[in-house]
């Protein structure tokens, strides 16, 4: 049997719970209870490994969205929520991880049939962080605290803050870290005392569906936990718009995100939107090549480059340029392509064979407008939707390559002469997307000097990855505010100031 390969014993178990779990009858889960779709649509979801048709969803439309919207709404004035101790919200959390943590290896195998990629990474980064994300936000539901202000108005006063739930939140999340994004959203919204409506996306809607039935088990209140799957122009869309929702927040493409603020505009929703990104990669003269290009090559090839802060864009000083860009094409053409369950894949396939359609026209147009292909001309399975992972040199500023988000393995390299940082910033920054930057280097000075002016959410220096405490989140294009850390949990609070004279 597939997956057999990487699972050893206790978890060849859990990919068979993981398929009678697909099999299963898929609703949609509305004020604590699992509930057809009010027109009965169902749609179908595809293993990107293969192609084939994996499970049968409910598909939620305009009604549905009110039916969760009504549900959220009541939950955020039934008291056994609104009136719940910080640390009865921190246990519920916790239960939760705890629960995510006995199912993991399901919950991985799941995720592997839904999305493609590897177990290993679902298993052992995807979950594990989702873990600790739930773990994390348990933590600051007990310590959600305001201020008492010091007034210099005339009289005597005592004044303080309290941070409110902001109030019923619109989750929608996309597919290529569908588990991950989901509990990085919900979490902290409930540790908040919100009331949310998650809508997961329609390529990937099944650890969510998991993730509902934990929910209901560890009896949150009716109507604190919604789940709708369904498609982004109906069920997205109408709760984007919806006059009972306070707050939305979003992870997914530019395009998108611009739309879902036009549409919060109306009842003048808070907005939280994590957007596209064609994040740098600086490597400085001084670095070690052979660390910067296992670094480079993680950084675009991860998740076959289906990350928001892939790294992109490689910047390597000439004296290392041949020798990196050498590297990380042959770590390209080495890459075993596969089923995420087949143990030596490194790759697994891109979501949809309109994104593998997409990922290929960019290296396709990019070699036409003049661009060199380093790596990623192999013929690779059609049966599924994959594609070679690709490494451009001789590129330019004006080409699509260059400058859009491909989400997908495709990396443009190019070398820099002088160590003019203003000018390798300037570079780095030339780009409408703000998210992410990666610096190789052992020079301090030229670390913290790049740090400042790098116009990125996140910098990060010789490695490093996501941790729950780190604030997440993007410059200009990339998107509206932050998630993780404590920024992330007060996105999900009002401030209110209560004055009183004495
Ligand atoms: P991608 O381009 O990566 O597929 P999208 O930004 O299209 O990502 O989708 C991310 C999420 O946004 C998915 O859950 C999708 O259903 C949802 N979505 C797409 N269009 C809309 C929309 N107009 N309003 C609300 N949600 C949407």
């Amino acid at each position: 049997m597939a997956g057999a390969a990487v699972l050893d014993r206790p978890e060849v178990a859990s990919l068979d719970k993981a398929r009678a779990f697909v099999a299963s009858r898929h609703q949609l889960f509305i004020g604590g209870r699992w509930v057809e779709p009010l027109d009965g649509a169902r749609f179908a979801t595809h293993d990107p490994a293969s192609g084939a048709e994996l499970a049968q969803v409910a598909e939620a439309r305009e009604a549905d969205a009110d039916a969760a919207v009504a549900a959220a709404r009541r939950a955020m004035e039934n008291s056994e929520w609104t009136d719940m101790k910080p640390a009865a919200r921190a246990r519920l959390l916790n239960r939760l991880a705890d629960a995510l943590e006995a199912n993991a290896d399901e919950f991985a195998a799941l995720e592997t049939l839904d999305n493609g990629m590897p177990v290993r990474d679902a298993r052992f980064f995807h979950l594990a962080h989702a873990i600790e994300v739930l773990r994390y936000n348990a933590g600051w539901a007990t310590k959600l605290n305001g201020e008492t202000i010091a007034l210099s108005g005339m009289g005597t006063w005592h004044a303080y803050t309290v941070r409110e739930p902001v109030g019923v939140v619109a989750q929608i999340v996309p597919w290529n870290a569908p588990l991950a994004m989901a509990v990085a959203k919900i979490a902290p919204a409930l540790a908040a005392g919100c009331a949310v409506i998650l809508k997961p996306a329609e390529e990937t809607p099944l650890t969510a569906l998991r993730l509902a039935h934990l929910v209901a088990e560890i009896g949150f209140p009716d109507g604190v936990f919604n789940l709708l799957t369904g498609f982004g122009e109906t069920a997205g869309a109408a709760l984007t718009a919806h006059p009972g929702v306070d707050k939305v927040t979003f992870t997914g493409s530019t395009e998108v995100g611009r739309l879902i603020l036009r549409a919060a505009a109306a009842n003048f929703k808070r907005v939280t939107l994590e957007l596209g990104g064609k994040t740098p990669v600086i490597v400085l003269p001084d670095a070690d090549p052979a660390r910067a290009i296992e670094g480079a090559a993680r950084a675009i090839f991860t998740n076959a480059g289906q990350v928001c802060n892939a790294g992109s864009r490689l910047f390597v000083h000439e004296r290392h340029f041949d020798q990196v860009v050498e590297g990380v094409a042959r770590i390209a053409e080495g890459m075993k392509l596969g089923s995420g369950f087949d143990a030596d894949t490194q790759m697994g396939p891109v979501i949809s064979d309109i994104q593998r359609d997409r990922v290929r026209g960019y290296v396709r147009q990019g070699i036409e407008a003049g661009a060199t292909l380093r790596a990623g001309g192999r013929a690779v399975d059609d049966s599924g939707f994959f594609v070679a992972p690709a490494v451009l040199t001789g590129t330019d500023p004006t080409m699509s390559v260059r400058r859009e988000e491909i989400f997908g393995p495709v990396l443009c390299a190019m070398s820099f002469a002088d160590v003019d940082l203003d000018r390798i910033a300037a570079e780095a920054n030339a780009t409408e997307y703000g998210l992410g930057a990666v610096i190789w280097t052992n020079d301090l000075s030229a670390a913290h000097r790049l740090a400042r002016t790098l116009k990125a959410g996140t910098v990060r220096v010789n490695g490093g990855g996501l941790d729950p405490a780190l604030p997440f989140g993007g410059f200009k294009q990339s998107g509206w505010g932050r998630e993780n850390g404590r920024e992330g949990i007060d996105a999900y609070t009002e401030t209110k100031a209560v004055a009183m004279a004495l």
